[in-house]
């Protein structure tokens, strides 16, 4: 079986998530499918030493990667950052029973959502709705009155991303499913920060959440599901259940991968590469125009639009032609996104740029 084959087809993904990984992550993946100590790792038992070996490994790299200080504890869950809407609600709810959120787009707006769900008062203080979500609101004022304050720090869908994060000696809690590992954080300011792993960390499956211990079992609500609460999964070490071998496994080749490469301060200043060199055709290109606010862009989703959108067809076939994927914007609005993910190489935002450069002289 020859899976080098692979890298010949020379496509660019730009997909929003699931995602492209490094080359090398997907060829040890491949391998281990086959013979992961004797056994595929389809098949190997979570309870396994080699497998618990493979899981500690995978915490031990998220705490190295992003320096979680002494206090903090990682795990791995399943139900994506849309059961993570539900567990941080669950488990940050306290006497208040109300909590601040800011709405940046349809991911915040399902946060929000589903804490009203489980019952919490939610005030939203914060939200760019009013302008289709193309800015990051700035100036509002946190409430004092509330449990937690919870934001979603990289809107993934509109391409725009908190530059500062909220100011507050509140619990903080922020869904960084698309941005995180792709620049430094200071995870102290958090009380729990959670990711589902497709968008930068692995394959779908596993969500990563990294909470503060100081706020696990004190949860005030009366309705705890077991695999809710994260005091359970913290201390059962990310195996109360069956977790996502697999997608614990890859992320964990991909953390591997990351740290091998300078860690996330190297892949930080790739990303801004990466992000100024497309921002700038974007900027300079007249046939096309940003989508959100200049100062709000995302490093990860870079959403733009063409100035004459009678044009989309002859677009749509040249980046097609150049092997590049996954560019067309959210179905919810419409547009191109091209996610520029940590595994992304420049050249493919070259490739990009190119086409678009081409596309302007015709
Ligand atoms: C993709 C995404 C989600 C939803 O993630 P699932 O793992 O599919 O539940 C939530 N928040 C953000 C910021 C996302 O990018």
């Amino acid at each position: 079986m020859n899976f080098e084959s692979n890298n010949t087809t020379m496509k660019h993904n730009f997909g929003a998530g699931p995602c492209i990984l490094p080359q090398e992550v997907f060829q040890q993946a491949a391998n281990a499918v086959l013979d992961f100590n004797g056994l595929s790792i389809l098949e190997v038992s979570h309870r396994h030493k080699d497998f618990v070996a493979v899981m500690d490994e995978a915490i031990d790299l998220v705490k190295k990667a992003l320096n979680v200080p002494e206090g903090y504890s990682v795990a791995f869950l399943q139900g994506g950052a849309s059961l993570g809407f539900t567990i941080v609600a669950l488990n940050m709810m306290r006497d208040k029973k109300k909590a601040g959120y800011i709405n940046t787009g349809t991911w915040a707006s399902g946060a929000i959502k589903e804490a009203k769900k489980v019952g919490i008062d939610v005030d939203v203080f914060a939200s760019s709705e009013d302008k289709n979500f193309t800015y990051i609101p700035k100036g509002y004022t946190i409430p004092t009155d509330v449990d937690y304050i919870h934001f979603t720090s990289n809107n993934t869908i509109y391409g725009t991303q908190f530059k500062e994060f909220p100011k507050t000696d509140l619990p903080l809690v922020c869904d960084m499913s698309s941005d995180i590992f792709s620049k430094e954080i200071n995870v102290a300011d958090f009380d729990i920060i959670y990711a589902g792993a497709q968008k930068n960390l692995g394959p779908a499956g596993a969500t990563l959440y990294i909470v503060k211990d100081e706020i696990l079992g004190k949860s005030s609500s009366t309705f705890m599901p077991t695999y809710l609460d994260l005091k359970q999964h913290v201390e059962k070490e990310s195996m109360l259940n069956t977790p996502p071998v697999f997608s614990v496994y890859v992320a964990m080749l991909n953390l591997r991968n990351l740290l091998a490469n300078g860690g996330v301060k190297a892949m930080e200043q790739r990303n801004n590469e990466k992000a100024a060199l497309l921002y700038k055709e974007i900027d300079e290109n007249p046939a096309f125009k940003g989508a959100v606010e200049v100062e709000d862009r995302s490093n990860m989703n870079v959403t733009f639009l063409l100035t004459d959108e009678d044009r989309t067809a002859e677009f749509d076939a040249m980046w097609k032609e150049a092997g590049i994927v996954g560019l067309p914007g959210h179905r919810s609005v419409g547009g191109y996104r091209a996610s520029i993910y940590n595994a992304l190489p420049i050249e493919s935002v070259q490739v990009l740029v190119d086409v678009m450069r081409t596309f302007n002289q015709h």
